[in-house]
C-alpha cells in the first residue's frame, strides 16, 4: 500500500530524510497584495464573501517551500501567488490566488495535531514507533486524511521543531488572522521553536511595526524574502513589482521587530547588460539591510517562463556558468560592514561550497570562484558538467578519481566540450526548475 511506503523510511529511525531534498523546492515568493487590492476591490470583495462561504475541502499544501524548510511542518494559509508577474517565475503562473478561511487552516493544524497525538500514544520508552503496530493503528484511516497523515508523520519524524507557512506571502492576510492562526500553531503545537514565512517587501513596508512585533511575539520568528535584486533597473526589468528602497525599508522593518531575516538573491537575474550594476546594487541594498541570511539561487530559463520568449528573441542575454562566478565574486567582494550568513543551498547553485559568514569568512567563500575563473576551459567544463549531473557537489570533488572519470565519460558519451558546455548546462538547469 502507497500510504505505508515510506514508513519503512522513517521507523525506527527518527529521521531519514534525504539532505538532497533540501536542494529541489525552494522559492522564494513576495508579491504586491496591496496595490492588487487597490486595484481588485471588488475583485476582492468578491472573493472575500466567497471565501467565508467556502466548504472546508481538506487538508492542503502548497507546491514549494525554501530549501531550509524540508524538515518544517508546510501549513497553506493562502494559495498561490497574487502578483504573479516577475518574469522569471514558473511557480503560480495560470493559477489564482485566494486566501483560506482562518477556520480551514485551524482545522488543517487540528488534523495533523490529532495524528501526532496518536504517534505519541504509541511511542515506547525511547520515543521510538514499531513501524508494524503504526501500520496496524492507522490500516483505515480515510482516503481524505492522508495528506494531513502524512505531513504529520514526515514532521514527527523529524522532530516537530520548525513550521512554514504557504504559499506565496502569508503576510498579506489581515494581522488579526494571521495572529490567530499563529496562536493556534503555538498552542498546538507548544514544542515548535520556528514559524516562518515568505514575505514580500511590498507588504512588509506596509505592516505597522506594532503588527510586525506582535507576529514575533506570536512566535513567527523568519522572514523568507526575495530580494532577487537590489537594483531599481534589474527589479523593473523582472516586474518584480519593488523597489531597492522598499526593499531596505522592509528588511530593516522584520529585523527591528525582532524577526529572523532572509533575503534570496539571484545571480544573473540582470543579464549581460546589466550583471555588474546587478551585483554592486544588490550588495549595497544588503550592506544597508544587514540580514541574517543571504541566499544565493541562480537564475534559470524555464520554456514557461515570460522571461524565455526575451531569451529567445535575444532581447536578454543570460550569462554564461563563467559570468555567474564573476558577478558572484563581484558581488560578495562589495558585501560591507554586515554579519549575515551568505548561504547557497540551491541545486540551480553551481558552487555549493560558498558558505560562511561575513565578515571574517569572506575569503574563504571567494576562492572557489577565484580557482574556477582560473581553471582551463576543459576542466571547467568537466565541473560544470558534473555539478549539472549531480556528481559534483563542489569544486573539491573534482579530486576524486572515480567521480572525475565519470564525468568524463558522460561528457564525452553526450558531445560536450568547453565550446558547446554553455548550451549543455541551459538544457540541464531547465529540467531543474
Ligand atoms: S517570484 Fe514573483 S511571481 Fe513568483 S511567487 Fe514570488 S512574487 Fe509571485
Amino acid at each position: 500500500m502507497r500510504l505505508f511506503a515510506e514508513l519503512r523510511y522513517v521507523f525506527p529511525f527518527r529521521l531519514r530524510v534525504s539532505k538532497d531534498l533540501n536542494q529541489f523546492l525552494d522559492f522564494r515568493l513576495p508579491y504586491d497584495y496591496d496595490d492588487y487590492l487597490k486595484s481588485h476591490l471588488s475583485q476582492y470583495a468578491n472573493m472575500n464573501q466567497k471565501r467565508l462561504k467556502a466548504q472546508y475541502e481538506g487538508f492542503e499544501q502548497g507546491p514549494i517551500r525554501p530549501p531550509s524548510e524540508a524538515y518544517s511542518l508546510l501549513i497553506r494559509v493562502t494559495r498561490n501567488c497574487p502578483w504573479n508577474r516577475c518574469t522569471f517565475c514558473p511557480v503560480y503562473k495560470g493559477s489564482k490566488f485566494s486566501i483560506r478561511p482562518v477556520a480551514h487552516v485551524k482545522q488543517d493544524i487540528d488534523a495533523v495535531y490529532s495524528f501526532i497525538e496518536k504517534f505519541r500514544e504509541l511511542e515506547d520508552a525511547f520515543g521510538h514507533i514499531n513501524r508494524f503496530e503504526l501500520r496496524d493503528a492507522f490500516r483505515h484511516i480515510q482516503p481524505g486524511q492522508i495528506q494531513a497523515f502524512q505531513a504529520a508523520l514526515h514532521w514527527y519524524a523529524a522532530g516537530m521543531r520548525s513550521i512554514f507557512l504557504q504559499d506565496a506571502n502569508s503576510l498579506i492576510m489581515k494581522p488579526s488572522e494571521l495572529l490567530e492562526i499563529l496562536r493556534h500553531l503555538k498552542s498546538r503545537f507548544p514544542q515548535a521553536d520556528r514559524i516562518t514565512s515568505y514575505a514580500r517587501s511590498h507588504t512588509v513596508a506596509r505592516i505597522s511595526d506594532e503588527h510586525l512585533r506582535s507576529m514575533a511575539e506570536a512566535g513567527l520568528n523568519r522572514i523568507h524574502i526575495g530580494l532577487e535584486s537590489g537594483s531599481d533597473e534589474v527589479l523593473r526589468r523582472a516586474k518584480k513589482g519593488v523597489d531597492k528602497h522598499t526593499h531596505i525599508k522592509a528588511g530593516v522593518k522584520v529585523k527591528s521587530a525582532g524577526i529572523e531575516l532572509s533575503e534570496y538573491v539571484m545571480p544573473g537575474l540582470g543579464g549581460r547588460e546589466l550583471s555588474e550594476t546587478h551585483a554592486l546594487e544588490t550588495a549595497d541594498a544588503l550592506n544597508q539591510i544587514n540580514p541574517d541570511f543571504i541566499r544565493l539561487r541562480t537564475l534559470a530559463i524555464p520554456s514557461s517562463v515570460p522571461l524565455f520568449e526575451e531569451y529567445r528573441s535575444g532581447r536578454f542575454e543570460k550569462l554564461t556558468d563563467l559570468m555567474i562566478a564573476q558577478e558572484i565574486l563581484l558581488f560578495i567582494e562589495n558585501l560591507n560592514g554586515i554579519d549575515s550568513m551568505v548561504v547557497s543551498d540551491h541545486i540551480l547553485n553551481l558552487f555549493q561550497e560558498i558558505e560562511g559568514r561575513l565578515p571574517g569568512e569572506k575569503e574563504h567563500m571567494l576562492k572557489p570562484l577565484r580557482e574556477f575563473l582560473k581553471m582551463d576551459p576543459q576542466r571547467r567544463c568537466l565541473y560544470q558538467i558534473g555539478r549539472r549531473i549531480g556528481i559534483f557537489t563542489q569544486l573539491s570533488d573534482m579530486e576524486n578519481p572515480r567521480r572525475l572519470a565519470k564525468v568524463e565519460k558522460t561528457s564525452r558519451q553526450l558531445g560536450i566540450t568547453s565550446d558547446n558546455v554553455d548550451d549543455a548546462v541551459d538544457e540541464l538547469m531547465r529540467r531543474f526548475v
